[in-house]
Parts: structure tokens; C-alpha cells; sequence
């Protein structure tokens, strides 16, 4: 699976194949990291190397003499790159959304097949019926249009902020666009910003859509490539602290995915002060944090610390937000799996944590409705709960029994 988000960097022979990334981060044949500027361009397409030797080597060897004017032509490798791959996404998305849109139309263009690419038909938000069937293309275009209006006539940071979900967001249900689609909008989005100076956030702001993308389509080492060359130029550009927390939050998410869980946890102990010092201890962000943090040592089984940061931020979260809100929910649930999964729990420990859970289930049903995610999850883990108490408690009750019958022997 590791292989699954790689690709055949400008078309080259797989013999040749030194790229393992999605964008282009590292030298064209020997794939030295160069991050998203450094090393030697060919100064036609903008391919880059380590130094003159490899780039003499790839024109020589590797193929460039061919591909360096169809580069050059698309825009530079960067370029030629990510063009590459959004045909490649589109295609996956319209592929895997085929059965779905059997006999429909695109809501923006009208047609069935694009007019120009051919692609086929893409839905995957909350849009149900016959509402919401649209060429990745045509959604792409339409964000692209409304974006540059905004930006050409100074709309204003609201303005600006609301017409670039459109490539994250659709504009019928309002919903995020998820799993492949959101990958194929993300190449979309890198390709049509990919040329913007790495000063002007747009790039960054692409890039991270891309990001997210990937993850969607479960390209998770893609994803990370991606999330880590945005987070070194967000440093570079002296991005907004919190964005930085932002991106850093997403390759803990992904560090997690990837059984990477030493790394998330410390990615997820950054973000988490990040956070508190930005905002304090109360805010939603750092209660998430909070929780992100607390999870991941759940998940490497340090349960005594993870349940002391719950016992320490629940209270904040029911403060802040109130017993109803989603957050201090998932802040319980998870204390309660702290409380029943450690191997030293007592007994005491089990039955709180069956208790706290059927109380949150409770109030998650009535918040959320009984076929919200939550709500399953938890009753779940309240089964899991229940089955862990019976185990204790049978063992206790056996315990109990041999002590009644050698009271001598002890
Ligand atoms: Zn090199
Ligand atoms: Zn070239
Ligand atoms: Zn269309
Ligand atoms: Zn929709």
C-alpha cells in the first residue's frame, strides 16, 4: 500500500523512476530533497536536480532531452506534473462514481460528457436525488472564476474566504466533497495556483487542499509528502501561527494513519500548546487539541496520562462549550475507553466507565439523533464496556468463591 500514491514522475520509464512524490520535492534522478526551492533548475522546463551532475546525467540518460519541450510548453515540471495527476484523479473519480450517475447530467454544463476532456460524471457530498452531479472540471472552473473575481475586484477577506471553499465545498448541499473527489479537486486546485509565487498564501492554501485530497483518497505517504513541503514553506513564509498549527495537526492525523505513532503524539503535544498559548485553555481549538493528544496516548497506551489530560480538560470543555456539546461528548467517550481498556483498571474503574458511557450515549441521542456516527461509536464501546465488566466481575465472583472455601490456606 505504501506504493499506492506514487507515481512515474514526467512520464519517464520506471527505470528511471527516482520521484516517489507527488509534487516535486526531490532531485529528478537522484531524489535528494530539495523541499519546494532549493537545487539547480534546468533553465528551460524548471526541472530540478541536486547539482549539475545529475542534470547531465537525466538529459543524457534519463530521457529529458524528449520530455524537457513538452515540460517547458505545459508550464514547467511543476506544472507538467500536476497536470498529469489531476487527469489521473479525475479519471479515478469519474470511474468510481460511474454507477452513481448512470444516466445524468452535469448541473453546471448540462451535458453528460464534458465537452472538452470527455470525462464522465462525479457526486460524492450529502446531495441525494438527482441534485448534485457535476464534471470535477466544471466545478473546478467555476471555483476558479469565482475566486479570481473576488480577487480582482478586492471583495474582501469574507469574500475571498467563502469563494475558495468552492473547491472544498458544494455549493447545493454545502457539504464537503469527500473520498476521491475531494482528491481530483485538490490536483484541481494545486494546478491552477501551482505557478502563484510561494509568498502569496494561495499556493500554501492549494497545496494544503491537496493535502487533505490525498488523505481523502487514502494516498496517506502522498498526503504526508505533500503536508510536510507546505508546512516547510509556511515556515519559509512566515505563515499565521495558527495555520501552522493547522497543518501540523494534519501530519499528526496522518503520522497516526501510517502506524507512525511516536511522531503523531509528539506532532500532537505541539499542537496542543500551540494552541493553548495562542488562544487559552478554554478554547474549542485547544479542547480538541486536548483530545487529539489525550487520544494518541490512549493509543500508545499511556493510560494514566491520557486519563489525567481527560480529567484535566473535560471540566474546561463543559465550561466552555456546555454538556451537549459534541466535543465534551468525544472528551468523555474517550475518557471512558481510558478508564475500561487499562489492564490495571479496578473495578470501580469499569463501572464508571460503563456508567459515564451510557450517560453520554444518552444525552448524544438526544443532541445528535441515534444514527449520527457518535452515537453508534458509543454504543459500540458500551457493549465493549459491558463485556470487559462481566469478565471482572466474574473473575471477583470466582476469587470469592475459592477464598470462601480454603479460608485456611491464606
Ligand atoms: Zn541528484
Ligand atoms: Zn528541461
Ligand atoms: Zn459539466
Ligand atoms: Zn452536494
Amino acid at each position: 500500500m505504501a506504493q499506492a500514491g506514487r507515481l512515474v514522475a514526467l512520464g519517464l520509464p520506471p527505470s528511471n523512476l527516482t520521484i516517489h512524490k507527488m509534487i516535486l520535492t526531490q532531485c529528478a534522478v537522484c531524489a535528494t530533497e530539495l523541499g519546494l526551492s532549493l537545487g539547480k533548475k534546468c533553465g528551460r522546463c524548471s526541472t530540478r536536480y541536486c547539482g549539475p551532475e545529475c542534470q547531465v546525467q537525466h538529459w543524457k540518460e534519463g530521457g529529458h532531452d524528449q520530455l524537457c519541450k513538452p515540460i517547458k510548453k505545459a508550464g514547467g515540471a511543476e506544472q507538467y506534473n500536476a497536470n498529469k495527476k489531476y487527469s489521473e484523479a479525475v479519471s479515478v473519480a469519474a470511474e468510481k462514481c460511474a454507477e452513481d450517475t448512470k444516466g445524468q447530467t452535469c448541473y453546471i454544463c448540462t451535458q453528460a460528457v464534458h465537452w472538452k476532456t470527455k470525462e464522465g460524471l462525479v457526486r460524492m457530498c450529502a446531495c441525494r436525488g438527482t441534485a448534485g452531479f457535476a464534471h470535477v472540471s466544471c466545478l473546478a472552473e467555476q471555483a476558479k472564476i469565482l475566486f479570481a473575481e473576488a480577487e480582482e475586484n478586492n471583495l474582501g477577506e469574507k469574500a475571498l474566504t467563502e469563494r475558495w471553499q468552492r473547491w472544498d465545498v458544494c455549493s447545493l448541499c454545502e457539504q464537503h466533497y469527500h473520498g476521491v473527489v475531494k482528491c481530483a479537486l485538490g490536483w484541481a486546485c494545486w494546478k491552477t495556483y501551482v505557478g502563484r509565487p510561494e509568498a502569496d498564501r494561495v499556493q500554501s492554501s492549494a497545496l494544503g487542499l491537496l493535502g487533505v485530497g490525498l488523505s481523502n483518497a487514502k494516498h496517506h505517504e502522498a498526503a504526508l509528502s505533500v503536508e510536510e513541503a507546505n508546512l516547510a514553506m509556511m515556515r519559509r513564509i512566515g505563515a499565521p501561527e495558527y495555520s501552522i498549527l493547522v497543518a501540523q495537526s494534519n501530519i499528526a492525523v496522518t503520522y497516526g494513519t501510517l502506524g507512525r505513532l511516536e511522531e503523531a503524539l509528539q506532532m500532537k503535544r505541539d499542537v496542543y500548546s500551540g494552541h493553548v498559548k495562542l488562544n487559552g485553555e478554554g478554547h474549542l481549538d485547544s479542547l480538541g487539541a486536548a483530545n487529539n493528544y489525550a487520544s494518541s496516548l490512549l493509543s500508545l497506551q499511556r493510560f494514566e496520562e491520557a486519563k489525567a489530560l481527560f480529567r484535566k480538560t473535560m471540566p474546561v470543555a463543559r465550561r466552555a462549550l456546555g454538556e451537549d456539546n459534541k466535543l465534551t461528548l468525544t472528551l468523555r467517550w474517550c475518557y471512558a475507553e481510558a478508564l475500561y481498556t487499562d489492564p490495571d483498571a479496578t473495578l470501580d474503574d469499569l463501572r464508571e466507565a460503563l456508567r459515564t458511557l451510557k450517560e453520554t450515549e444518552r444525552t448524544t441521542r438526544r443532541v445528535l439523533g441515534g444514527a449520527h456516527p457518535l452515537t453508534t461509536s458509543i454504543e459500540r464501546e458500551i457493549q465493549n464496556s459491558q463485556a470487559a465488566l462481566a469478565a471482572r466481575e466474574a473473575v471477583e465472583s470466582i476469587r470469592e468463591s475459592v477464598e470462601a472455601m480454603t479460608p485456611g490456606d491464606v
